[in-house]
């Protein structure tokens, strides 16, 4: 591997959410000068004072040892980075836009545009957020319109791959590197950059602009047609009989396949699969080809419909009367091992048995925070003890391990009625029948 000469010192990161706050301290980690920036100043004072106000695991020490150590510093004023930083990484969010299904780029493109003003000295912009394809091209534009016409500003684009949850792991130890540039200079700074990775061989796709941005959103529309493929046999074997784990075993054998992604379930969620699948499919549609993605609007409505299955299940369980009735919901996060709610199916299950009438108690390790601020009348419970004891109905949304490990004997004599919904299937059916409990899974034959 050719390695050339790092001249890169110092690295700005502007937006310090998930991924902006992971990628600062990782590249402290690597030895970088690192300053993050937000809009958000109590993000900033809360990052700043060493504390993570997110849930990460492994991330709060590193962004200690950084801040203590004085290599990581956090920021409002992006003029300080615009006259400091070589390299400036943009890791603003892309949310679904409110009211349509496309991704809203206001943050992006604020962002780039005040960063190309504050920017006195030669320095290359990396985009890190997931975008439509044409972006980096439409900005590369905006930055030439707006930047100090003495500097000399270019314009890279580093999709991001991390799975919250394994955030720090995956940005010290990527699976690839996928890097669009419009020039061989701009890709060495970045292989000066990522130069540790190099060094352990990880591969290096060096590519255009469209093609960076199209690579992240193919592999999470990848990932959710896998997740929903399988929740779509699990439909047919609700019906049929047979058993969706058996099947989805078999099918992952086949190294062509693969088993990860193949669990039946309530679906995907979060801040990224099912608003990218939208965005994408937005995104083709205004370039005519509304057809080629047409089968991602399947995708999320499969998905969609397991969270109505899982309340439909809920009502079938109570006899379809759900009114007063106590319901404990384990696990509200889309994904165990984050604090993220949004756009959850365990919330969604949550809030639609809430507002149907049933008295629904949850409880999630790191969860229940940023749930209560969406669904503030719902009750969050500080113990799983709390929230299942009394209950009619137990539903297990989010596969944490505390969950996967529980047993009939944890909850017999707590609960008052003995029903579960296993809503992630990671419960052995047979245990909790033998227990005498009235036990559903999806994808399973429903015993009512
Ligand atoms: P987030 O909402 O957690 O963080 C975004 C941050 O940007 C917020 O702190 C916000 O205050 C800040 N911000 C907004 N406008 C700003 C501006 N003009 N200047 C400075 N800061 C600004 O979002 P996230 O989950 O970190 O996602 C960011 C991007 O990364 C998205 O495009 C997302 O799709 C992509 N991504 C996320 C993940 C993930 O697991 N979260 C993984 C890969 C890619």
């Amino acid at each position: 591997m050719v390695r050339v000469s790092a001249t890169v010192e110092n690295v700005s990161v502007i937006g310090t959410g998930y991924l902006g706050a992971t990628h600062a301290a990782c590249m402290a980690e690597l030895g970088f000068n690192v300053v993050g920036v937000d809009i958000d100043p109590e993000k900033i004072t809360s990052l700043s004072a060493g504390d993570l106000p997110f849930h990460e695991p492994g991330l709060p020490e590193l962004i200690r040892k950084h801040v203590t150590g004085g290599k990581l510093r956090f920021t409002t004023n992006l003029d300080e980075v615009g006259a400091w930083a070589d390299v400036h990484f943009i890791a603003v969010g892309t949310p679904q836009v409110r009211g349509g299904t496309g991704a809203d780029m206001t943050y992006v493109d604020t962002a780039t545009t005040d960063l190309a003003r504050a920017i006195t000295k030669d320095a290359l912009i990396v985009g890190k957020s997931t975008v439509p394809v044409g972006t980096a091209a439409r900005l590369a534009d905006l930055i030439a319109e707006t930047k100090h016409p003495e500097v000399n500003l270019s314009l890279a684009w580093n999709p991001e791959f991390l799975r919250e949850g394994f955030a720090v792991e995956d940005t010290l130890t990527p699976d690839r590197l996928v890097i669009g540039t419009t020039n061989t200079h701009d890709e060495d700074t970045l292989r000066s950059v990522y130069a540790e990775a190099l060094d352990r061989d990880t591969p290096w796709i060096s590519t255009d602009y469209q093609t960076a941005e199209l690579v992240k959103v193919a592999a999470n529309a990848f990932l959710a047609t896998k997740i929903s493929f399988i929740n779509a046999f699990a439909e047919v074997t609700e019906t049929v009989g047979g058993d969706i784990t058996t099947l989805a075993d078999a099918i992952g054998h086949d190294t062509r396949i693969g088993r990860k992604f193949l669990n039946a379930g309530v679906g995907f969620g979060g801040g990224c699969l099912p608003k990218d699948i939208r965005a994408l499919q937005t995104r083709v549609a205004e370039l005519g080809l509304d057809h080629s993605m047409r089968f991602l609007d399947e995708v999320d409505q499969i998905n969609l419909r397991r969270r109505k299955k899982t309340v439909a299940l809920a009502f079938d369980t109570l006899d379809q009367d759900v009114i007063g009735k106590k319901i404990a919901v384990l696990g509200i996060t889309f994904k165990p091992l984050s604090d993220d709610v949004r756009d959850s199916p365990g919330l969604d299950v949550a809030a639609r048995l809430f507002n149907a009438g049933a008295d629904v108690a949850i409880y999630d390790p790191q969860g229940n925070h940023n749930a209560a601020k969406r669904y503030p009348r719902i009750t969050y419970n500080d113990t799983l003890n709390e929230a299942v004891t009394g209950a009619e109905l137990v539903i297990l949304t989010t596969e944490w391990d505390e969950f996967k490990t529980l047993t009939p004997e944890d909850l017999n004599h707590k609960v008052t009625t003995r029903r579960i919904i296993d809503a992630r299937n990671v419960l052995n059916p047979h245990h909790w029948e033998n227990a005498g409990w009235t036990f559903t899974q999806l994808g399973r034959q429903s015993p009512h």
